[in-house]
């Protein structure tokens, strides 16, 4: 066994990377533990990916503040300035501009390889973090001094605190005892890139319809990417359309006004479900990210609440290594969940309510439709969600 680390978290992908450098930053000692390949390189040039993540502004902020920023080139990250809703018919609409709050942008648009890869490039810039790849834990003994994790080739790890940051089918939250909520919202989401035959748009998109939204999201250069949700079926239908067939289904479906679609380049379909887990933190363990929580992506809000949790868990986490503490203890981890879960809570149920809204009954609808023109007049009370949903 090696000797005694003061962390080993369980999933290398970006919110595990992101917790891995915050505390190896400040020399905290850290294993990061990984099921699959580290990331590969991407070439200059080479398509996008189809898993696209808007980062807010705090999600950007963490990224600077642990190092990784820089190795995301600016081309391949996408600022947005705007975001609009409409409702159905695009009678009611409301929109947010960056310029309102005095910022220059809401946040990027970044492949999700993208975000991970410039994680783990930090990684490797800190002496204190340790990664293994193609590894898996079998076995999990918290105890009072510290917590042993098993892994598949027999090896054992020591370590202060164990974070389980290992996705939504999370081992380590099982492997912990950790039973979760589950709902399947019965939608299912098609993402498809595409090349527009606009240049570069600094909009996020989205409209409400009964089966669910859609939403245009721009990536650099005259390419963006649409989410499409809709039932299991036909969204499996859209998904088996050839190229073409898909971009004119594409066109006439969203309206004309965003611009016509040039290429459909990729595409692939999501289940939507949510999932939260009945506690986020155990005796020397805590939870992070997806293996704590998954949200509906409406809002793609899903990772900025993973991020955030990185954010919260190494600020208390480092504060009590600095302070010479245990920095798995009772209390560092408590803090975590104190200030996390209840701000999950509320991401969760805004999605919940606007899921209801826009695709329950009629009268439902209509109220949520009221609901975006009255928003749109609201002015201070406009900015005051906005800065909430870009976690400032
Ligand atoms: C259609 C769709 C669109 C979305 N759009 C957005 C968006 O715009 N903005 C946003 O903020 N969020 C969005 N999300 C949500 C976002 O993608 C997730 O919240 C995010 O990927 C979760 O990151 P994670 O690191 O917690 O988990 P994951 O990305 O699932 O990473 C888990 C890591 O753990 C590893 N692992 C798994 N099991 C083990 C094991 N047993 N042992 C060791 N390692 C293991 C995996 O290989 C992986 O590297 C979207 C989600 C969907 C479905």
């Amino acid at each position: 066994m090696d000797e005694t680390q003061d962390a080993i978290i369980i999933g290398g992908g970006m919110v595990g990377a992101a917790v891995a450098a915050a505390l190896g930053q400040v020399g905290m000692t850290v294993t990061l533990i990984e099921g699959g390949a580290p990331p590969a390189p991407i070439a200059d040039g080479e398509p996008f990916d189809l898993r696209v993540s808007s980062l807010n502004l705090a999600s950007q902020r963490l990224l600077e503040s642990v190092g990784a920023w820089p190795f995301i080139p600016e081309t391949r990250r996408c600022p947005f300035r705007h975001i609009e809703a409409s409702d159905a018919a695009e009678r009611r609409h409301i929109r947010f501009s960056a310029a309102d709050l005095g910022l220059a942008d809401f946040g990027h648009f970044v492949e999700n390889r993208m975000i991970r890869r410039a994680l783990w490039q930090r990684l490797a810039e800190l002496p204190s973090v340790t990664t293994l790849c193609h590894a898996s834990p079998t076995a999990l003994i918290r105890g009072g001094q510290h917590a042993l994790v098993e892994l598949e080739d027999g090896r054992l790890q020591a370590a202060r605190l164990v974070v389980g940051a290992d996705g939504a089918g999370s081992r380590t939250r099982k492997l912990a005892g950790i039973a979760t909520r589950d709902a399947d919202y019965r939608q299912r989401a098609l993402i498809v890139n595409v090349r527009t035959c606009r240049p570069q748009q600094d909009v996020s998109w989205q409209r409400f319809t009964p089966t669910g939204p859609q939403a245009m999201l721009p990536l650099p250069g005259p390419h963006a990417s649409l989410v499409w949700y809709d039932t299991d079926a036909t969204t499996r239908e859209r998904e088996a359309l050839d190229d073409e067939s898909l971009r004119q289904a594409v066109e006439a479906a969203f309206p004309a006004r965003l611009g016509g679609i040039d290429a459909v380049l990729g595409r692939a379909s999501f289940a939507i479900r949510r999932r939260h887990a009945e506690r986020y933190t155990r005796r020397r363990l805590a939870l992070v990210g997806d293996a704590a929580h998954v949200i509906h992506p409406l809002a793609g809000q899903g990772l900025n609440l993973g991020l955030q949790d990185a954010a919260e868990l190494a600020r208390q986490v480092t504060a009590a290594h600095a302070a010479g503490e245990d920095p798995g203890s009772r209390q560092a981890l408590a803090a975590y969940a104190r200030i996390r879960r209840p701000q999950t809570l509320a991401m969760m149920a805004a999605m919940e309510t606007f899921h209801r809204l826009f695709t329950g009954p009629a009268p439902l609808r209509q109220a949520g439709s009221a609901g975006l023109g009255v928003g749109e007049r609201l002015g201070i009370a406009k900015q005051g969600v906005m800065r909430r949903a870009l976690g400032i």
